[in-house]
């Protein structure tokens, strides 16, 4: 982990844009678009939030979404080859469904009687 370091999160683009100004010369004829801009999106209580990067976060923060790049894919290749494990371990077994329901009566079980030594 210490050879990925620093990751950030969501999605950086950079591209050129169009403000919202009616009489600017990103909506003339041929348009002269704004940019390029680099735009961070991501997801922040469930709002997509865009901000703007300067030249100088862009070259500093371009290695840190590279890196969350590069981990989302390790990510997904450790998620794939943990299923693939388990699916060879148990092959007729997928949920463990009976495993769970004993579980959780067992945990039922001694939660009450913690709570009932609490109380007393
Ligand atoms: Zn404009």
């Amino acid at each position: 982990m210490a050879e990925v370091g620093l990751a950030l999160p969501g999605s950086l683009t950079v591209g050129a844009y169009r403000c919202g100004k009616a009489n600017c010369h990103c909506r003339a004829d041929p348009p002269q678009l704004h940019g390029p801009y680099a735009l961070w999106t991501r997801k922040i209580d469930n709002k997509t939030v865009t901000r703007r990067l300067t030249d100088d976060e862009l070259s500093a923060y371009e290695p840190l979404f590279e890196n969350a790049k590069r981990l989302r894919a390790l990510m997904a290749e450790l998620q794939d080859l943990t299923l693939e494990l388990l699916d060879r371990e148990a092959p007729h077994a997928p949920a463990g469904s009976a495993v769970k329901a004993a579980s959780s009566a067992e945990g039922e079980k001694t939660s009450t009687s913690r709570r009932r030594r609490q109380s007393g």
